[in-house]
Parts: structure tokens; sequence; C-alpha cells
């Protein structure tokens, strides 16, 4: 029998961490030896769970994963169709949903309405909540590892962090900031999302779960730029969004406050250390071109609780198989979705005329061509299934 306080502690009650600590829930005959640590302080970029503006783009595994804990928001927009293109230059692809046979491709919810309907079926789990100071792994040993929250010093067998936040460093500053805001478009086509490639960065227009009509807005664009943009009064902003974007959707008319988000690319190598293991925006932080940062939290939490189900019998034994075959699991998936979306977010504002023609062939040629488009489509809806 174990001497640690609980089995596992989850540093990080975000929108993976919640995720995880249902799932384990599910699996352990007694949930209250699993720890959900929750920072009071607002997270990486500023804002309490509660105040952030943005809104996800969930794919259809992550709805239904996310509707099996009972953890998906009531409010959400359907996106059957996407609409992807490159501005100034040649070449669009459109991905519908009964290419693949679903009904719906994907759905956008508020990041606040997720983690308010994650936290109540937490609430609900039978999971230890702690919540206070921000928490951190401090020792580890051959029989445990010790966390503090605060004062506070508890014991655990495992430790996931969970907190958004990769310890090593960056490894691409993407001189971009993500704008967001919402707006409401004159021309609404409802359930179709864009996304616009410019030389300046990727530009999102979802529909957003509010109100149909309202279109979620994330544009990324130079640093420079977005301090200038974001100084503009909501008219002249309505003006500058509607002449990047173009007139698809008729006018884009924003009336609600602009958000800004430095963009990186972080992920360290291995996302074990001993007794330790990160998932979510903490194993990889990325650009959210294509929306598949939190797609990604999501299949660490459930691979992580798939490799854990034989270790929850013994959890005083040692995690390290369970860990090692996690770590070996996920990383193809975790590779190559962060180089798809880094790669993404750049071959459009390389100003290199050649590259950028090239890459608007390459969504022509998907265009034309299903065969190609498929396994990328596949790829950013439902991610690497091995
Ligand atoms: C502009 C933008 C748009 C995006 N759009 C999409 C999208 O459309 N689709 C998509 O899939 N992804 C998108 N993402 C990515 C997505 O937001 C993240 O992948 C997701 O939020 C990661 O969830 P997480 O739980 O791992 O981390 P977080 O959401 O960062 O949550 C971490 C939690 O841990 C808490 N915490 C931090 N430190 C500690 C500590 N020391 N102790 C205890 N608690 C702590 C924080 O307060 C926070 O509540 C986008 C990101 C950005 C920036």
């Amino acid at each position: 029998m174990s001497h640690n306080d609980f089995d596992v502690a989850i540093l990080g009650g975000g929108p993976t961490g919640c995720a995880l600590a249902l799932l384990l829930a599910r699996m352990s005959a007694r949930p209250e030896r699993i720890a959900l640590l929750q920072a009071d302080n607002q997270g990486r970029y500023g804002f309490t769970p509660g105040q952030d503006p943005r809104v996800l783009a969930i794919n259809h595994g992550s709805r239904v994963l996310l509707e099996s804990l009972k953890g998906f928001p009531h409010q959400a927009a359907l996106i059957q169709t996407i609409h992807v293109s490159q501005r100034g230059r040649l070449g669009r692809t459109v991905i519908r949903h009964d290419d693949f046979g679903v009904a719906q491709l994907g759905c956008v919810v508020r990041y606040s309405s997720l983690h308010a309907q994650l936290s109540t079926a937490v609430a609900q789990s039978g999971v230890t909540l702690l919540n206070g100071p921000a928490a951190r792994i401090r020792t580890q040993d051959s029989a445990g590892i010790e966390i503090g929250q605060g004062d506070h010093l508890l014991r655990a067998s495992l430790a996931v962090q969970a907190n958004g936040k990769p310890e090593t460093q960056i490894s691409r500053q993407y001189a971009q900031m993500a704008l967001i805001t919402h707006a409401q478009a004159s021309l609404p086509r409802p359930g179709w999302a864009f996304e616009r490639f410019t030389q300046e960065g990727p530009l999102a227009v979802l529909p957003h779960p509010d109100a149909a009509g309202q279109q979620s807005i994330v544009w990324c664009c130079a640093p420079e730029r977005a301090k200038t943009l974001s100084a503009l009064s909501a008219e002249d902003f309505s003006i500058a969004l509607t002449q990047m974007f173009g007139t698809r959707l008729g006018n884009l008319t924003v009336q609600h406050p602009v958000t800004a988000m430095p963009l990186i690319l972080n992920m360290p190598l291995a996302a074990v250390d001993g007794r330790s293991v990160a998932i979510g925006n903490a194993a990889q932080t990325l650009h959210p071109v294509a929306g598949q940062g939190l797609n990604l939290g999501l299949r660490d939490a459930a691979a992580l609780a798939f490799s854990l189900q034989e270790w929850f019998d013994a959890p005083g034994s040692n995690p390290a198989q369970a860990l090692a075959a996690f770590q070996q699991v996920r990383g193809p998936d975790r590779q190559l979705t962060a180089r798809l979306t880094d790669v993404m977010s750049r071959i459009f504002t390389t100003r290199w005329p050649i590259v950028e023609h090239a890459a608007g062939l390459t969504l022509l040629g998907m265009d034309l061509i299903p065969a190609l488009r498929a396994p990328l489509a596949r790829h950013l809806l439902q991610g690497m299934r091995l």
C-alpha cells in the first residue's frame, strides 16, 4: 500500500487537466485519491478560465470524448464546411462534412463555457479539488513525488503537469500575435469556417457559439500591426478586418473588445520525467492555426488514461512502464501536429513569391484532387489514430 497522499496529482485544472481527472475518476475505485490542483491566479494570458475570451474549434473526436465525460458545453456552433484560401494569390480548398460521411466536421465553443462545464463534472466526480496558489513539483524519489501548493505539501505516486506551460525554453517565438474578437457578418453563412492565409499570418473566421451570424475572429499578424489594429476604433477595425478577409460574408462589424495574445511554439523532446508527465499545452504549445492545440491535448489525456489502466490496479507500484508506453504512443501525433501547424503558420508569410505561389497551388491541387485533401483533412479533423 502506498504511503502517498494521492495516486495521481494533476497540476492545472484547464480543459486537459479536467478531462484527465474525469477519465481517471472513472477508472479508479477511489477517485478521492486523484487530486486536481488549480491555481487561483490568472493563467498564462492574464485571464481566469471564466474570463478567457478564446473560442475553440473542437473536432469530432474531441466532441465525442467531451460528451462522454459530460464536459461538453450547451452552446456550440457547428462547422459543416471549411474554406481555406490565400489572400492575394491563387488557390483555395473546401472541405465538406459529406466528404467524410459525418454530420459535422467539428464545432466551436467558448473556452469559458467548456471550462465551466468540465469543472461542474469534476466537482461531481469524487476527485479531490485543491484550489490555491500555483502548485509545483519539488522533488521525486523511488516511491513518489512531492508537490508544493503554497505552504501545503503533498505526495503522490504520479504527477501530471497540465498547467499550460512547458518547462523548457521556447523553441519558436512567432513574430505574430493573435487578435481575438467577434464580429457580426452582414451575409452570414451558417456552418462555414474560414481559414485565410495572409502575408501577415492566418486569419480564422469561425461561426460563434453565442448567436447565428456572429463570427469568432482569430487574426494573426505581426506584433506592431497588432498594436496598431488594437488601438483602432471599432468602426475602423471592422473596415480593416473586412478588407483583410474579403467579402465572402459581406461586411464584418466588430462591437466587442479586441484581445491580443502572443504566439509561440514550445515543445520539449520528452513529455515524461521520472514520475512526472506533461500533457496538453504543458507538453506542447502550438500556433493556433487550424485549431489543433486543445484537440491534441485531449488526445494526450485519453492516451494517458488508457496507458495507466493496468497501473491503477496497483497504484503503489512504479508507473515507469505505463509512462514509457504513453510517451511512445503519443510521439508521432505530437510531432506531426506541431510540424504541420508550424509550417502552415509560416509558409504563406515568407514573402518569397515562389514559395507562396507553390503553397497556393498546393491548396488548388487539394481542391481538385480529393485524394490529396483527405489525409491532411483527416489528421486535422481526427488527429492521428494508431
Ligand atoms: C488564440 C488562440 C486560439 C486557439 N484556438 C484553438 C482552437 O480553435 N482549437 C484548439 O483545439 N485549440 C486552440 N487553441 C489552443 C488551446 O487554447 C490550448 O491548447 C488549450 O487551452 C490547452 O489546454 P490546457 O488545459 O493544456 O492548458 P490551459 O488552457 O493553459 O490551462 C492550464 C490551467 O492550469 C492552471 N495553472 C497554471 N499554472 C498552474 C500551477 N502552477 N498550478 C496549478 N494550476 C496552474 C491555469 O490557471 C489554467 O487554468 C488556441 C490557442 C490560442 C492562443
